[in-house]
């Protein structure tokens, strides 16, 4: 048992129901300070079988169990996260470095908020049945099985949940593999479920590198769905093993979005929802990371952004007054800090910020903004998932929707206009799974999620969760 923050953690694998070490741990560390928080169990192909075996062996019984008690069982897990809110909030940010202000007044509550969601959705899910002459047609969700779900490090527990809620509310069972560099909180929900009354083998985690654990998991042939939020790389790799099983995927993906503002944009709204794309350290898919901004406002709007920027308090991320945390690991910011030096080498700019937060050392990297980059320049094109945006200028209304549709993504989008039918036009055009409006990350679970092109493959939300993780059966009686 670790202690973290204060917090108990049990950093061995859950499974069926019991906790479970492996011959070896990989260290998990701070962000923050760098601090080694815990050694964790490093889970491969023995304990990937184990955990599927174990949700393959209670899927009939949870399957089985009536929908009314596995809402009652999913709102009392979704009161446990209530209970624990401030000692997951401290451990997430502690493990990740998001801000403690976010994770305790906006994710965690969201991640009690998912399972009470899609457990009142479930009861309420029908489909009125209908008639083909005089033969009635019945539709019913049907639950799918043990389904794999591997989550990243940016959002661990909210990401985590969003999947966990859908699948065990449908009456799946469930294996979460939580990403290596943020693991805690996934062992520390798996606690919370079993106080809650979720019988032994329902939820499962795997903790363990992505080539090990998670390969060993998305290959195993008793799986029925894998839901994945991560990078396109490892999208490939997870769809070629699923395909070999013949295995539906859901795929959550990367970004390069854009934030488009309109000369008749108000300025100091633009200039705010700019600012916001730094939340979590830019580390966020669904960041609206290229500002394309009509030339008319252009330098009025790049000065006025600086001006904000340069008030953006960086720091520790526990301090409640602090805007921009450190990012995840060394091995990241490099990645990071390589688009900036390469964009600056070739001749762009950096109109602020530009490099590591030397005044503050680690992993704090100051928020910063390019501009004079040539078309096509890789910091245009790829997701840095870095504080570091880019700014184009644009002349014409085709000309900003040729921009913002010009990468190999579509997440998500931002409009920012005065004119409600530009909005509506723009909006129609935009390759994008979410477009925003004069705001930003406005999310109702109701709606559909995800990306079009590479940022994704299917929806997840409402019913499209549902969907994702149950065989939908229609059942044809005769008169
Ligand atoms: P990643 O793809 O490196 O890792 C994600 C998870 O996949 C981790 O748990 C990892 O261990 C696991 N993994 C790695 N290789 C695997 C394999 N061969 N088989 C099975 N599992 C494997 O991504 P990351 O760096 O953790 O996360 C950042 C990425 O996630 C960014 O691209 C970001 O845009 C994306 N993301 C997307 C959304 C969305 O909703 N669209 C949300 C958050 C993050």
């Amino acid at each position: 048992m670790n202690t973290v923050a204060g917090v108990a953690v049990d950093t061995r694998h859950w499974i069926g129901g019991e906790r479970v070490a492996s011959a070896q741990t990989f260290p998990d560390r701070s962000p923050i300070d760098g601090t080694l928080l815990a050694e964790v169990a490093r889970g491969g192909a023995d304990e990937a079988h184990a955990a599927v075996v174990a949700a393959r062996d209670a899927f009939p019984a949870w399957a089985a169990t009536g929908r009314d008690e596995r809402a009652r069982i999913l709102h009392a897990v979704a009161d446990g996260v209530d209970k624990r809110l401030e000692e997951l909030a401290i451990v997430e940010t502690t493990d990740n470095g998001a801000l403690l202000r976010s994770h305790r007044r906006g994710v965690m509550p969201r991640v009690a908020h998912n399972f009470r969601f899609f457990a009142d959705w479930l009861t309420g899910l029908r489909h009125d049945d209908f008639d083909t002459r005089g033969h009635t047609n019945h539709v019913s969700w049907d639950p799918a099985g043990p389904c794999v779900l591997i989550t990243p490090w940016n959002a661990p527990l909210m990401l985590a949940t969003w999947k966990v809620a859908p699948a065990l509310a449908a009456g799946n069972t469930v294996v979460l593999k939580p990403a290596e560099w943020s693991p805690l909180t996934a062992s520390l929900l798996a606690d919370i479920a079993a106080e809650a009354g979720l019988p032994p083998g329902v939820l499962n985690v795997v903790q363990g590198y992505g080539a090990e654990a998670g390969a060993a998991l998305v290959g195993h042939p008793d799986v029925r769905r894998i839901s994945f939020t991560g990078s396109v790389p490892t999208a490939r790799r997870i769809a070629a093993a699923a395909a070999a099983n013949l295995v539906p995927t859901s795929f959550e993906l990367g970004g390069k979005s854009p934030l488009l503002v309109f000369a008749d944009a108000d300025l100091d709204l633009a200039v705010d929802l700019a600012v916001e794309q730094y939340d979590n350290a830019g580390q966020v898919c669904l960041s609206g990371t290229r500002l394309l901004v009509d030339s008319a406002v252009a330098d009025e709007f790049t000065a006025r952004f600086v001006a904000r920027v340069h008030a953006l308090r960086q720091g520790d991320p526990r301090d409640e007054d602090t805007d921009i945390g450190p990012n995840i690991h060394a091995d990241h910011l490099a990645r990071v800090d390589g688009f900036v030096r390469r964009a600056l080498a070739s001749g762009a700019r950096a109109a602020v910020g530009g490099g590591p937060n030397t005044d503050l050392g680690g992993l704090y990297y100051r928020p910063t903004l390019l501009t004079g980059l040539p078309p096509g320049a890789e910091a245009l094109t790829e997701e840095i998932f870095g504080p570091v945006l880019t700014l184009q200028t644009f002349g014409t209304e085709q000309e900003a929707v040729a921009l913002a549709n010009g990468t190999r993504f579509g997440l998500a989008a931002v409009v920012v206009t005065g004119d409600p039918s530009r909005a509506a036009r723009v909006s129609a055009r935009l390759v994008a799974g979410t477009v925003w409006v004069n705001c930003f990350f406005v999310r109702d679970l109701r709606a559909p999620f995800g990306g079009s092109r590479q940022s994704g493959v299917g929806r997840e939300g409402g019913t499209w969760s549902f969907d994702f993780y149950c065989d939908v059966k229609n059942t044809v009686t005769a008169p």
